[in-house]
C-alpha cells in the first residue's frame, strides 16, 4: 500500500478522540485553503477537547484541483496536515474533523443535496469566495443573469451554484417537515451573512415565493468575521511540510499561528461551542469587521504602498525598519482605533500588538506588491472613511494622509529608483493617463481626487483634506518614502 497520512509511521500526533463518534452535522461548501486552516481546525480542537460529535461533510463544487483535493482527502482517511508557521517554529497538526467528502464529479450532485437535507445537518457553512454568491456587487442582489443561476432556475433539482444547492436542500427539508439549517458564511466579504441571505432568498423567490417566505422565517444567516493568513499551498510549501512530517500530504496547508473567528450568535438548529476553542460569539459582528478593516487592513495598505516605495519586498521586510514599525503601531492606535466603537472589554491595544507581531512574521512571504493591488477598491474603507471622521471633528490625521499619498505615488507606475511598477487595479489605465497628461503634482492630485468612485464628491471639495494630502505628497516626493515615514515620529 502506498504510504500516506492514514497509514504512514509519523511522529506528529494523530487525532486522539474516537473519530467514529462524529456525525456530519455541518456540510461545508468550499473546502479550500482557508477552510482547512480555519473552521475545520477550530472544529478539530473542539472534538479534541470535549465529547461533542460535530463532524464536517466536506464539499467542493468546482472542478480541477478542487475535485482532486476531495479525492486525495478520501484516499487518506479524511486526515490532513496544518502547519502553523511562527517566526521561530512550525507546529504540525493532523486535523481529524472531516467526516465525509463529496464532489459532484465522483459522488453526484444528488448525494450532496441528500447530505444537506439529512435531519442531522444543522449548519451549511461556506467559503466559496465572493464570486460564489453570484450577486451583483453594485446592487447586492442575486445576479439573475449569472450563467449558474440561469441554469439553476431552469434545473432546480440539479443545481450548479452553491446557492442553488442550498435552495434545493431547503426545499426538500420543508417538504419533509424537517427543521431548517443555519447558513454560515465564512467568506471575507463584508456583512457576509447578509450577502448569503440576499442570494438564497433571491433564488428561492424565482422558484416559489412561499419557499422564499419559509426560508426567510426559518433560516438564519449569521455574519462572521474571519482572520488567519493562509497562503495557497505551493509545491515548495508541501515539500517543506513533507520534510518535517515524514510523509507527503497533498492536502496539507501552511498558515500563520494566529486565528480569529467572530460569529453572530444566531443559529436555528444548534451549533458547536466553538467559543471553547477560541472563537467569539457576539450579538453584532459589524464592529469587529470595522476593527479588522481599519486596524489590520488599513495599516497593511499603509505598509504596502510606503514599504514598496521604500524598496521592501514583503511586509515582514518592511517591519524590520523601526520607523515603519512605529508608524504602523501609531497609525493603528492613534488614528484608527479612535474611530471605532467596540463592545466593552475589547482590547484594541492588545489587538494592535498582535498585528505588529503577525506583520513581522518572516515565514509569511506576504508581498507589498500583492497587498498594494486594487487600491481603488480598498482605499475608501481602509483609509478614507476614518479620515472623514477626523474632518468632521477637525483633528489631525497625518499618518492616514501619508498612506493616501503613498497610494498616489505608487499608482504613478514608477518607483523611487525610476523603475516601472506593475500597478494592478481596475482603474490602472485611468491612473496612467492622469500621470501622462498632468505634469505638476498639484494637477495630478486634483485629477486623482476627481475619481468619485474612490474619493466621493465630499473629499475632492474638502480644502483641509486637499491640504493634508498635498503636503504628504510633497514630503514623499522630496524626502522619499523611508525618510517620510521616519519623519512621522517627530
Ligand atoms: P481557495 O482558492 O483555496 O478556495 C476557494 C474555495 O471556493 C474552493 O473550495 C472552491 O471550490 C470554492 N469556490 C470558488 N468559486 C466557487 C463558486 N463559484 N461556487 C462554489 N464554490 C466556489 O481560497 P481560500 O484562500 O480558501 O479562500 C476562500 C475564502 O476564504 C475567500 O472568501 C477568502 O476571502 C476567505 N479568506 C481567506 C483567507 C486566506 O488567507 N486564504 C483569510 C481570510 C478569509
Amino acid at each position: 500500500m502506498e504510504q500516506n497520512l492514514a497509514n504512514a509511521q509519523i511522529s506528529t500526533t494523530r487525532p486522539r478522540w474516537d473519530r467514529s463518534r462524529m456525525v456530519s452535522r455541518i456540510v461545508h461548501l468550499g473546502c479550500g485553503a482557508f477552510h482547512r486552516a480555519h473552521q475545520a481546525l477550530y472544529t478539530h480542537h473542539l472534538l479534541e477537547s470535549s465529547d461533542c460529535d460535530w463532524g464536517i461533510c466536506e464539499v467542493n463544487l468546482m472542478p480541477g484541483n478542487d475535485a482532486t483535493l476531495i479525492q486525495n482527502l478520501k484516499a487518506q482517511d479524511l486526515l490532513y496536515t496544518v502547519a502553523e508557521r511562527g517566526a521561530q517554529n512550525t507546529e504540525l497538526k493532523i486535523i481529524g474533523s472531516m467526516n465525509e467528502a463529496l464532489h459532484p464529479e465522483f459522488d453526484g450532485g444528488d448525494a450532496i443535496i441528500r447530505a444537506m437535507a439529512r435531519p442531522e445537518t444543522a449548519i451549511v457553512s461556506l467559503t466559496i469566495t465572493e464570486k460564489g454568491y453570484c450577486t451583483d456587487p453594485a446592487s447586492g442582489e442575486l445576479d439573475l443573469n449569472h450563467p449558474f443561476i440561469q441554469h439553476d432556475i431552469v434545473n432546480p433539482q440539479s443545481p450548479k451554484s452553491a446557492i442553488g444547492y442550498i435552495v434545493e436542500a431547503l426545499a426538500l427539508r420543508r417538504e419533509q417537515g424537517l427543521k431548517a439549517f443555519t447558513v454560515l458564511s465564512c467568506d471575507n466579504v463584508r456583512e457576509n451573512g447578509h450577502v448569503a441571505k440576499a442570494a438564497v432568498l433571491g433564488l428561492a423567490a424565482t422558484r416559489d415565493p412561499q419557499l422564499a417566505d419559509w426560508i426567510a422565517a426559518h433560516v438564519t444567516f449569521p455574519c462572521t468575521m474571519v482572520d488567519r493568513i493562509v497562503p495557497a499551498a505551493t509545491d515548495e510549501a508541501l515539500a517543506q511540510i513533507a520534510g518535517q512530517l515524514g510523509v507527503y500530504d497533498p492536502c496539507a496547508i501552511a498558515c500563520e499561528p494566529f486565528r480569529q473567528w467572530v460569529i453572530e450568535d444566531d443559529f436555528v438548529n444548534g451549533r458547536p461551542d466553538w467559543d471553547r476553542v477560541g472563537a467569539q460569539f457576539v450579538e453584532d459582528v459589524v464592529p469587529f469587521e470595522m476593527m479588522k478593516l481599519r486596524m489590520l487592513n488599513g495599516s497593511h495598505s499603509f505598509l504596502a504602498y510606503l514599504g514598496y516605495l521604500g524598496g521592501y519586498e514583503t511586509i515582514a521586510d518592511t517591519m524590520t525598519n523601526p520607523a515603519y514599525r512605529n508608524a504602523a503601531l501609531a497609525l493603528m492606535l492613534e488614528e484608527q482605533a479612535p474611530t471605532l466603537s467596540m463592545p466593552e472589554g475589547t482590547d484594541l491595544a492588545g489587538y494592535a500588538e498582535l498585528l505588529i507581531a503577525r506583520f513581522s512574521n518572516p515565514s509569511l512571504k506576504h508581498r507589498t506588491w500583492q497587498i498594494a493591488m486594487d487600491g481603488s477598491q480598498k482605499l475608501p474603507q481602509r483609509l478614507l472613511d476614518p479620515i472623514r471622521l477626523y474632518l468632521a471633528q477637525g483633528d489631525n490625521y497625518r499618518r492616514l494622509a501619508l498612506g493616501v499619498a503613498g497610494w498616489m505615488r505608487y499608482v504613478s507606475g514608477i518607483d523611487e529608483k525610476g523603475n516601472p511598477i506593475e500597478v494592478v487595479d481596475p482603474l490602472a489605465e485611468q491612473f496612467r493617463a492622469i500621470y501622462q497628461h498632468y505634469p505638476s503634482t498639484g494637477e495630478r492630485i486634483r485629477a486623482l481626487l476627481a475619481i468619485d468612485t474612490i474619493f466621493g464628491r465630499d473629499l475632492r471639495e474638502n480644502t483641509d483634506f486637499i491640504e493634508h494630502v498635498t503636503a504628504a505628497c510633497q514630503q514623499l516626493q522630496s524626502l522619499g518614502a523611508r525618510a517620510a515615514v521616519a519623519d512621522l515620529s517627530h
